[in-house]
């Protein structure tokens, strides 16, 4: 026999609770993206390899050795996406959405980076994704930072979170610290990583985001930005703070955050967590004003975040399972044939339902009770020559008899008449139409 295929390492299979809870994460994200009036944008999974290289920066980690390249059967270099931002930037200049900055958008879905798979770690992930693109103004960050705050609150998880904020600064800060931090660390050459002696004289920033043990105290010692701020860029910091003062979300402040991409100016966020391992940043971004121009178009301010969907749902709650409210068990086939009318005729009136029809009666009414179900609505040949179906609380045993085109006065969409229709009279259930 052959052996059956298997999954590809870092990937996953979400089966169960773990869906639920992927599922929990995304309609959450999807009712406060609402709330702050950012639109839905469906974007593509793959990519022109240079839309990442250009963009992210050939010497962060995503584009020296995490990304998906692959050559297709026309030849051309493309990418599974590590990411959204670059992809969306790239939809924004060929699509001339200029037309409509400042322009607020979100999208969710799978992003690939070849990383070493482990606990909230995967080859394969999904992100939750908002940006604001054409907005210059602070408004903006605080904006779509207390989006992120509000998300991770609805979500049970703002107590497990601290959102550390930091600000890289104008072109001017950045190059002035830049020099500094090669300075400083050239004066450690011999004690860096191999990692971050690498990163030395190509990108000095990304030594302060550094996971070797070893580069901590040294970068504990380097000059914080603070030293180098123009005038300019601590007033931006400075109504960015305020800003998230006056909307109520609380932050630290971490003068040595960066983010592992280059593309960022002035805000650098990450919300944070003890709870996950190694893997502690859930949410992170910043304003990426120089990212557009990378790519070949105009200067386009612009801000935005991304977050981890799984390593959200390990830190939410159990979540509410999905689950039908009535279950259908007919018995006999004449019963079996008026179910399938009589459950298509409840769904089209918004009734969460599901049919048992393998097995004796008794597997049935296992199987409603597995599912969870609130109640069985049990049609038999008595029920059948009454036009009547009987009701069972699958709580209390409780059981009442219904008038089939009773319940069927409810119009199609009108739940609430035909949920009390079915339900009054068991478990305290008032009549209450
Ligand atoms: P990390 O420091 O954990 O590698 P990152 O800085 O590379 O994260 P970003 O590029 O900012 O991550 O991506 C935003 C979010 O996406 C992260 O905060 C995290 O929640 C999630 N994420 C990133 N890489 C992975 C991965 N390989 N598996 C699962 N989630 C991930
Ligand atoms: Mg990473």
């Amino acid at each position: 026999m052959s052996k059956t295929p298997q999954r590809v390492r870092g990937t996953q299979d979400i089966f169960g609770e773990d869906a639920d809870r992927f599922q929990a994460v995304v309609s959450a994200f999807d009712r406060v993206r609402r709330l702050y009036a950012f639109r839905r944008v469906e974007m593509p999974v793959f990519e022109e390899t240079q839309v990442f290289a250009r963009s992210i920066g050939e010497t962060t980690d995503v584009v020296s050795k995490e990304m998906y390249s692959f050559e297709d059967r026309g030849g051309d270099s493309l990418t599974l996406r590590p990411e959204f931002t670059a992809g969306i930037c790239r939809a924004y200049l060929s699509n001339g959405w200029q037309q409509h900055a400042p322009l607020k958008l979100v999208t969710h879905g799978a992003a690939f980076r070849y990383e070493r798979p482990q606990k909230g770690r995967y080859r394969q992930f999904h992100q939750l994704d908002a940006e604001t693109i054409g907005a210059g103004e602070p408004a903006a960050d605080v904006e779509i930072i207390a989006m992120g705050a509000q998300l991770l609150d609805e979500l049970g998880i703002s107590e497990r979170v601290e959102l550390k904020l930091n600000t890289l600064g104008d072109p001017a800060t950045r190059d002035a610290w830049r020099d500094a931090l090669v300075e400083h660390f050239r004066g450690h050459r011999n004690d860096l990583s191999e990692d971050s002696r690498a990163r030395l004289e190509k990108n000095p920033l990304r030594i302060l985001d550094s996971k070797a043990h070893q580069d901590w105290p040294i970068v504990d010692a380097a000059p914080t930005v603070d030293d180098f701020l123009t005038a300019e860029a601590s007033d931006f910091f400075a109504a960015v703070t305020s800003g998230l003062d006056a909307a109520g979300v609380k932050w630290t402040r971490d003068p040595r955050l960066v983010r592992g991409l280059d593309y960022y100016r002035h805000t650098a966020f990450e919300f944070v967590t003890e709870d996950l391992g190694a893997q502690s940043a859930v949410l992170a971004g910043g304003r990426y004003d120089g990212l557009m121009e990378s790519l070949g178009g105009p200067h386009t301010p612009a801000v935005g975040w991304a977050a981890g969907i799984e390593r959200l749902g390990m830190l939410i709650d159990s979540p509410w399972q999905e689950r039908p409210e009535f279950v259908l068990v007919p018995m006999g086939s004449d019963a079996e044939i008026f179910c399938g009318g009589f459950i298509a005729d409840l769904r089209r009136r918004g009734v969460y339902c599901d049919m048992a029809y393998r097995g004796s009666l008794k597997k049935r009414l296992q199987r409603a009770d597995a599912a969870k179900a609130s109640y069985a609505i049990l049609v038999g040949e008595d029920e059948l020559a009454a036009g009547e179906v009987t009701i069972r609380s699958l709580k209390s045993g409780e059981q009442l008899r219904r008038s089939v085109a009773e319940i069927l006065k409810g119009p199609i969409g009108g739940r609430t008449f035909t949920l009390v229709s079915l339900t009054h009279g068991l478990d305290g259930i008032a009549n209450t139409l």
